[in-house]
């Protein structure tokens, strides 16, 4: 579980070859077809942008000559029927009961097999668990493995892009259902399945496929209900056309609500989304924002108490020796995922705060000024930073007189324990009263006194990093500017 490949254990090597082996030849077998994007060229997402044909915007005018009529049939009749059945048909417990778990039989032929096994090839299924997906999966109607697996692919390579097949930077709608009522307004993106074409129960359910979602969408929800308590309307319509409903829109939301919906706990590049609700509505595919950045790891949810069946489901497979390979992303990785996403969030907090004057944009100013300056208001030196404690005199714990005593002198000793070892907060405080830098009084780096305690761990960008000296984390990174800033010219305070 931890390695993103294993071998295979000993009792799994009698199994079809893996779909992913280890190493693969560095030529393609003969005979076998080439990837569609071996020969693409380095521009193609710019390139095919540019200058691939868009079908034109739909309008009032031209809507019935855009739909795809056969998929809107199938998605208006088949909550009509739901509809209808529900209104005249009674439950029996029985068959409501048969019509949940048929539910979750076909919605995991998606989610564990069309999705995970055969889009992402996050595991390795034996052929009985291939053979029993397929049929599955052929029983939420929602195309051939092969058809769904490649739009899924464009999905993830050209996501939010116009190559996207359900891109959602078209709204929710589109995502959800629209882009299939009307006849896509260009090509998705290039995205090979030549391993899919190589499978031989992809190819058979390619073959058969009408005649499974006949059998696996209808017939057999009618029968098992009918020969089993005698309920054959109910099981037409509760566990045929409810449930097929259910299952329809219960995976469509991984389109749409997952790209909608939550928190972006790894990356914020894109629209995918982690979020519970989600999860629960897609039999454990709310955790999108992870799926996104890490596709060929076998679970959505990487948390024990995260809703995640299709995970479970794959994961007992694998204990009942019908699944191997099962893919997961280094931790290590996944954590630096997450800490980036922890660091913008404090970044932000961190801007909204107020920090003290940079040691750059303080003027330097002499011994002798510094002393001129103190007799007309109350100046007072510490590590090296001349602060302006007017507005302050009043307020200090410790009484006006102490501050007063140190008008116009060094009171770095007496602020770091002398008299009194001031608290971080104090020395927070104490650095938003900066007014200047005394000349060859200040060694950046060289004492942990210059720096507020607030600013020895900020949070920078790689390429502010060097470019202040309170930006970077700790001081020692700027030693030498002490040379630059003496050569700058005498200023007032
Ligand atoms: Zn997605
Ligand atoms: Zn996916």
């Amino acid at each position: 579980m931890s390695s993103v490949y294993k071998s295979p254990p000993p009792e799994m090597a009698a199994y079809s070859p893996p779909l992913t082996p280890p190493s693969k030849p560095a030529r393609m077998p003969k005979g076998d077809p080439e990837p569609i994007d071996l020969h693409v060229p380095d521009n193609y997402v710019q390139h095919t942008l540019r200058t691939q044909k868009e079908l034109p915007p739909i309008t009032w005018s031209n809507w019935w000559r855009e739909l795809q009529y056969l998929t809107v049939a199938i998605l208006t009749i088949t909550p009509t029927l739901a509809l209808y059945g529900v209104c005249t048909t009674t439950l029996r417990w029985e068959t409501a009961l048969f019509s949940v778990f048929y539910y979750y039989v076909t919605g995991l032929g998606i989610t564990a097999g069309y999705h995970r096994l055969w889009a992402h090839r996050s595991y390795n299924a034996s052929r009985p668990l291939q053979y029993f997906l397929a049929l599955a999966g052929s029983g939420a109607v929602e195309g051939s493995i092969k058809w769904w697996s490649r739009g899924h692919r464009a999905h993830h390579r050209y996501t939010d892009t116009d190559l996207d097949p359900y891109s959602a930077h078209y709204g929710f709608w589109w995502s959800h259902i629209g882009w299939m009522l009307v006849k896509p307004r260009r090509k998705p993106g290039v995205a090979d399945v030549s391993d899919l074409s190589r499978n031989e129960v992809v190819r058979w359910q390619h073959r058969w496929y009408v005649w499974l979602i006949l059998g696996m969408g209808f017939a057999l929800p009618t029968l098992v209900p009918g020969l089993g308590w005698g309920d054959w309307r109910g099981g037409f319509f509760f566990a045929g056309a409810l449930r097929l409903t259910f299952v329809h829109h219960s995976t469509f939301c991984v389109n749409s609500l997952a790209h909608w919906l939550g928190s972006t706990p790894f990356d914020d590049k894109h629209t995918p989304r982690d979020h519970v609700v989600t999860a629960l509505v897609t039999i454990g595919e709310g955790y999108h924002n992870f799926h996104h950045q890490f596709p060929m790891d076998f679970r959505n949810a990487i948390k024990w108490y995260q809703y995640d069946p299709t995970k479970w489901f794959i994961m007992a497979c694998r204990a009942a020796g019908l699944a191997s390979h099962l893919k997961t992303f280094p931790d290590n990785e996944v954590r630096k995922g997450q800490l980036t996403m922890q660091l913008k969030k404090l970044r932000r907090t961190q801007e909204r705060l107020e920090w003290a004057p940079d040691s750059n944009e303080l003027p330097v100013v002499t011994w002798e000024s510094f002393q001129e300056q103190s007799a007309k208001r109350p100046l007072i030196l510490i590590a090296g930073f001349i602060h302006d404690v007017a507005a302050f005199l009043d307020e200090h714990p410790g009484g006006r007189h102490l501050l007063v005593k140190y008008i116009g002198k060094d009171a770095t000793t007496a602020f770091f324990g002398g008299v009194y070892d001031h608290s971080n907060a104090a020395h927070n405080l104490l650095s938003m009263h900066r007014v200047g830098i005394l000349q060859h009084g200040y060694r950046q780096g060289a004492d942990d006194r210059a720096v507020p305690p607030a600013q020895r761990l900020r949070i920078a960008r790689y390429n502010e990093m060097g470019a202040s000296s309170t930006a970077v984390s700790d001081a020692e990174t700027v030693v030498g500017e002490g040379g630059e800033r003496e050569g700058k010219g005498e200023k007032d305070v």
